[in-house]
C-alpha cells in the first residue's frame, strides 16, 4: 500500500514516517509547513507541500502516488492557543479533515480513489476532564477546549464517513506525547511539561509545577506520557489492522497505563539532566484535569500492540534533541 501521511513533516508524523517506512510500507507525506519541518521527511519520501484545506492539491497527491491509505495528523494543536481561536481551530482540524475525507472517498470528485483504510490522530483531549482512575474508550467523552472538541468532531465524521462509505477507520487517541527517535526528530515546541522545564533548567530558573493541592498522591497532576516510537509503532499496528479488516472501525487509546505526577516527571528531568534544581509551586493552570491515565488494554487486545519505552527512555531522548538545538544547556 501507499500511505499519505499529513502532517507528515511534522514532530509526531516524522516519527509515524520513520515507523511505516521501516516497516517496509511506501509513504506520501502531505504536510503544509506551517509547523513541519521538510528536512524531517527521510530521502526517498516524496513531500507533497499543501494543506488539507485544499480539495485540489489532496486530489492530485492521491492519484499522482496512487495512495491507498491515510494517516491523518495535520492539525493545530494548542489547547491555549484553541480557546482564544476556536474558528481557526474548527477550520483547520474539521473542515481540513473533512475536505480530505471528500476527496479520499471520491464524494468531492470523479474518479475511483483507491484508498481502503483511513488512521486519525485523536487526543486524549476528548475525554476533558475524566473522574476515573483508568480511562477506557467507553468513558463518556467531555472535551473541555475547542482544540478536544475538533479531535471530538473529527472522530465523529471520520466514523460516519466509514459507516457510509466501506472506508475502514480507526482514530487513536494520544496520550502525553514525548520522547524522540534521533535529536534531529525532537519535538522543537514548547509546549508540554517536558519542554517546559528544559527551558526553565536552561535558564538556571526553578521548573515550575501548575499547583499541587490536586486530589492526587503528592497534589500534583497525574498523566501518562507515552514514547513517540511507541506511538509510531501503534500506527504502523492500525494501519495493518485496518488494510486486512475492509469495514473496520477502530477507536483506541494509546497510552502505557501508567500515571506519573508532575512532581515525579521534575525529579527525573533533574536526574537525567544533570540539574539539581527543585521546583517552585504556582498557582493551578485553569483547565487542567488532576488525573488522565489511559487502560490501553483494548490497543493491546484488538492489536497486539504494547508500549516498550519507559520514562527514562523518553526525558532522555527529549533531552539529546533540546540540547542539539541549545548547547547551552548541556553545560548545567
Ligand atoms: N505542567 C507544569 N509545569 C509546566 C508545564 C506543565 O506543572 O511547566 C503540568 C500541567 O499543568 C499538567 C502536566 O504538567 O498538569 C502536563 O502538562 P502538558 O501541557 O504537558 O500536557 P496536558 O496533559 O496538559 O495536555
Amino acid at each position: 500500500m501507499t500511505w499519505l501521511i499529513t502532517g507528515g513533516a511534522g514532530y509526531i508524523g516524522a516519527h509515524v514516517v520513520r515507523a511505516m517506512t521501516e516497516a517496509g510500507e511506501r509513504a506520501v507525506v502531505y504536510d503544509d509547513l506551517s509547523t513541519g519541518i521538510a528536512e524531517r521527511v527521510p530521502d526517498g519520501v516524496p513531500l507533497v507541500v499543501g494543506s488539507t484545506l485544499d480539495a485540489e492539491r489532496v486530489a492530485r497527491a492521491l492519484a499522482d502516488h496512487a495512495v491507498t491509505g491515510v494517516v491523518h495528523l495535520a492539525a493545530k494543536k494548542q489547547v491555549g492557543e484553541s480557546v482564544d481561536l476556536p474558528l481557526h481551530y474548527y477550520r483547520e482540524n474539521v473542515e481540513g479533515l473533512r475536505v480530505l475525507l471528500e476527496q479520499v472517498t471520491g464524494a468531492g470528485a470523479p474518479g475511483a480513489p483507491g484508498v481502503s483504510s483511513f488512521v486519525f490522530s485523536s487526543s486524549a483531549a476528548v475525554y476533558g476532564m475524566p473522574d476515573v482512575e483508568l480511562v477506557t474508550e467507553e468513558t463518556p467523552c467531555v472535551p473541555m477546549s475547542p482544540y478536544g472538541e475538533t479531535k471530538l468532531a473529527g472522530e465523529w465524521l471520520v466514523r460516519a464517513t466509514g459507516r457510509a462509505t466501506g472506508l475502514a477507520t480507526a482514530s487513536l487517541r494520544y496520550f502525553n506525547v514525548a520522547g524522540a527517535a534521533t535529536p534531529h526528530l525532537a519535538d522543537t515546541g514548547v509546549f508540554n511539561l517536558i519542554p517546559m522545564v528544559f527551558e526553565k533548567l536552561t535558564e538556571k530558573a526553578p521548573p515550575r509545577i501548575f499547583g499541587d493541592d490536586y486530589a492526587t498522591p503528592d497534589g500534583t497532576c497525574v498523566r501518562d506520557y507515552i514514547h513517540v516510537l511507541d506511538l509510531a509503532d501503534a500506527h504502523v499496528a492500525t494501519a495493518r489492522a485496518l488494510r486486512s479488516s475492509p469495514g473496520r472501525d477502530l477507536t483506541l487509546n494509546v497510552g502505557r497505563g501508567e500515571g506519573v505526577s508532575v512532581r515525579e516527571m521534575i525529579d527525573h528531568i533533574n536526574a537525567v539532566t544533570g540539574y539539581d534544581r527543585p521546583p517552585t509551586v504556582t498557582p493551578r493552570r485553569p483547565g487542567d484535569p488532576s488525573r488522565v491515565v489511559a487502560s490501553a488494554d483494548r490497543i493491546t487486545a484488538e492489536l497486539g500492540w504494547n508500549a516498550k519505552h519507559d520514562i527514562q527512555d523518553m526525558i532522555t531522548s527529549a533531552w539529546e534533541g533540546w540540547v542539539r538545538l541549545h548547547p547551552e544547556a548541556a553545560r548545567g
